[in-house]
């Protein structure tokens, strides 16, 4: 998994209904997340519990479950971002101005 956040986009956490980085993201049976409650409210409404994505059809409502793995690599995928954008700042920042403040966020 040491390799994960590298390979790692930002719309592999996008949820495909509300178009909103996945909450509680769930994996439907064919492999297509949502977040929980979008699929939820998705199936509640309508008589066929299908994929939104690929238009697969479930017979019954697949069991639900919040995908920890996913998370766990949402998490990393964040924490990817943060460092990404916290060695940009040190970049675009002169090294006088971060030895003398220890932190360019105010300038
Ligand atoms: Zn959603
Ligand atoms: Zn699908």
């Amino acid at each position: 998994m040491s390799t994960a956040c590298n390979e790692m986009s930002e719309h592999h956490f996008l949820c495909s209904i509300c178009l909103e980085v996945l909450n509680d993201p769930v994996t439907t049976p064919c492999g297509h997340n949502f977040c929980k409650t979008c699929i939820s409210t998705c199936w509640d409404t309508s008589t066929t519990s299908k994929c939104p994505v690929c238009n697969q059809v479930f017979s019954t409502k697949p069991q639900l479950k919040v995908n920890i793995m996913m998370r766990e690599l949402f998490n990393c995928f964040v924490f990817y971002l943060f460092l990404s954008e916290f060695s940009q700042r040190l970049v675009t920042c002169s090294l006088d101005q971060w030895f003398s403040t220890f932190s360019c966020r105010d300038r």
